[in-house]
């Protein structure tokens, strides 16, 4: 295959690659992965990330943010960092970043804090968003329209809402992450997909997390896309071919 992959969230910096990381990323270059946005975590994830960065400057692209599983009682002196760093290196987005009431509430108003200050980062860089939202779609949904910034747009990764949901984040202008979850028995993506557009969606990993099947619980890796891709594809009721072509695009649009 010919076509170019745009890897939209993969966390390659991980320590779980540190034994072949290397060879992981030549596969996924091997398999016509172009290039591969890493998201940021917290400040104790950047070292390994621009790193990455640095030693693949034209496929492996940093985004700058605080996740908001790291958002703890010293998050402004998180966030402190991100603005720094946004002031001396040109990232490609602000990610990721959003509300995760999933494991523990405790931090949700200063999620809510962390959030805005960061959408209005991204505003002040001009740089899109790159949304992590779990069990808090519409917390996030009202935190953006209170933001009321019609020109910030982006993606809501890992989408796993249902119809309307995915509707509402159309609505706001924001494309839909696909992954993994799409070859999961009961992950639901099969009810939403057929509805929406190939316009609206673009392809991650979400690597080492949420390995697509025939390799679900094991570690994920951007090579993986191709399964992403052809099951969207399925899906879809589209090429391979098309759904690669048009998800690039889609990619490339927030780019440039
Ligand atoms: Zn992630």
């Amino acid at each position: 295959m010919n076509l170019s992959i745009i890897e939209t969230h993969a966390h390659i910096y991980d320590e779980v690659f540190a034994e072949d990381r290397a060879i992981m990323l030549e596969k996924a270059f091997s398999e016509g992965v172009s290039e591969i946005w890493m998201p940021n975590c917290a400040s104790e994830t950047i070292e390994g990330m621009m790193a990455l960065a640095e030693q693949y400057p034209t496929k492996c692209l940093p985004m700058m943010g605080l996740h908001p599983c790291y958002v703890k009682e010293d998050f402004e002196k998180e966030l402190y960092i991100v603005e720094e760093w946004l002031n001396k290196y040109k990232f490609l987005a602000i990610g990721e970043i959003g509300m995760d009431l999933y494991w523990d509430k405790t931090f949700q108003k200063q999620q809510e804090e962390a959030f805005l200050t960061q959408c209005q980062l991204a505003k002040k860089h001009n740089l899109w968003i790159d949304i992590h939202s779990r069990n808090a779609f519409w917390e996030t949904v009202e935190l953006i329209e209170k933001n009321a910034d019609p020109n910030l747009k982006g993606i809501f990764h890992c989408f796993s809402g249902d119809l309307a949901d995915a509707q509402k984040a159309i609505e706001l202008g924001f494309l839909l992450g696909i992954g993994g979850v799409v070859t999961f028995k009961n992950g639901g993506l099969d009810k939403i997909l057929p509805h929406i557009s190939l316009e609206n969606i673009v392809l991650e990993t979400d690597a080492p997390y949420l390995a697509p099947v025939p390799y679900r619980g094991k570690r994920n890796e951007p090579a993986y896309l191709t399964i992403i891709a052809q099951k969207v594809a399925d899906t879809m009721e589209v090429s391979v071919e098309q759904v690669i072509e048009q998800t690039t695009l889609n990619a490339k649009s927030l780019r440039y």
